[in-house]
């Protein structure tokens, strides 16, 4: 498998472990809700997994909003539209941004039937139908390094530094392959101690040795395990951003420049971030790829050996993704190229790859063209598991 392959495999393995197990030590409480998604985060840097901690019965409420994210015009215009109609430049908070674009916002929302509008004396006025629900209880960021080299910690290190410093997450951690030492590589790595430390068994048996330096993950059964625990960080406090710091050695005598970020910008920032893995999820990856090429296909685990099949060809929606495989993610149905013999990229499964094959007409004969042939069952399918970790609205 290419290193790219690698890694984008080891990333869905740990965002269906992140979504089955999380938290990794003890057990959930049944008034949490769990969403995972890959690859958001904010415009200087991007989390390959994000986990939000939610509260279910706010959830519930949020519900009320529809099944895709929110952005930041439109949380704007949720959270400020009040109880009663007023005009929208009196009752939304001043922007810095032309009011032409919350205008236009305001017209968004009420297509989507989140807030009501009308026009009064050539004003237009809103009113909410409901309160937009604080429903965001922690994000934990997670960086994962499959095959963490020296440079690639080194790097790594300087990343989780500047993670720590602007305290967006209320928890970072790194996620690497185990390797089977009695004492994990990464921990002998300089990674800030504030992160935290998974060891993940991607592709094992499960077992990936005796914990060493960390407690056992609480559940145990997936071959994740904590080898270090990470520190609690302070979202609601101001962080800081480094935007340039001197590489320390006796020629750079430059000066670290930084700045500091407001808790109302980290606030606005984590709920943007929280509604794109609610809108999102982590199985989007699809959205992305060739799923109408006839060697497309999902299998449990994205295993080449023994994985099932489960698409349109195969088992179908066979029920949740219950715990019983042995490595990490071993039960989550991830991409799968038969032409290849291995989990494909999203880069590599576009239009460019030169194995492309169209799904041939006859696979589509049942349901087509209302339901498309396996590749459309297989986006389905991945849009239904999506939908159902989100509870209805209350
Ligand atoms: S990687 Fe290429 S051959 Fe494989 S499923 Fe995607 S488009 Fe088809």
């Amino acid at each position: 498998m290419t290193a790219a392959g690698s890694e984008f495999g080891f990333e869905l393995r740990v965002c269906a472990w992140a979504e089955r197990e999380w938290p990794p030590a003890g057990e959930r409480d049944p008034a949490m809700a769990v969403f995972v998604a890959r690859q958001l985060g904010i415009k200087e840097r991007r989390w390959d997994t994000i986990v939000v901690e939610a509260d279910r019965r706010a959830l519930e409420r949020r519900a009320h909003f529809g099944p895709d994210a929110l952005d930041s015009d439109l949380l704007h215009v949720v959270r400020g539209a009040p109880a009663e109609w007023a005009y929208y430049r009196e009752c939304l908070s001043e922007p810095d941004y032309p009011w032409r674009y919350v205008r236009e916002a305001v017209h968004r929302a009420a297509d989507r039937g989140i807030v009501e509008t009308r026009r009064s004396g050539g004003r237009i006025e809103l009113r909410r139908k409901w309160a937009y629900p604080d429903w965001i209880s922690r994000i934990v960021a997670i960086e994962n390094k499959p095959d963490l080299s020296a440079s690639a910690a080194r790097t790594l290190a300087g990343q989780i530094e500047r993670d720590v410093a602007l305290g967006l997450a209320d928890e970072v951690w790194v996620a690497t392959r185990a390797t089977g030492a009695s004492v994990e590589p990464v921990l002998f790595e300089d990674l800030p101690v504030e992160a935290g430390v998974l060891v993940v068994d991607a592709d094992g048996d499960g077992t990936d040795g005796k914990p060493e330096g960390g407690a056992r993950s609480g559940r145990g059964i997936d071959g994740v395990r904590v080898a270090w625990h990470p520190a609690t960080l302070a979202p609601e406090t101001p962080g800081t951003r480094i935007a340039e710091r001197p590489a320390g050695s006796e020629h750079d005598r430059s000066a670290a420049r930084f700045e500091y970020v407001s808790p109302e910008w980290k606030a606005d920032k984590r709920r943007e971030i929280a509604e794109r893995a609610y809108g999102r999820g982590w199985r989007a990856y699809a959205e992305r790829m060739r799923t109408d090429c006839r060697h497309f296909e999902l299998r449990r685990g994205g295993s080449g050996a023994g994985g099932r099949e489960a698409d349109g060809r195969g088992a179908g929606d066979a029920g949740g993704e219950p715990g019983t495989a042995s490595a990490v993610g071993g039960n989550a149905l991830l991409p799968w190229c038969r032409a290849k013999g291995r989990l494909q990229t999203t880069t590599e499964c576009g239009d460019s790859c030169p194995e492309f094959e169209p799904e041939p007409p006859a696979w589509r004969t049942r349901g087509w063209p209302i339901e498309g042939g396996p590749g459309r069952t297989a986006e389905r399918l991945l849009a239904r598991r999506r939908a159902r970790r989100r509870p209805d609205a209350e």
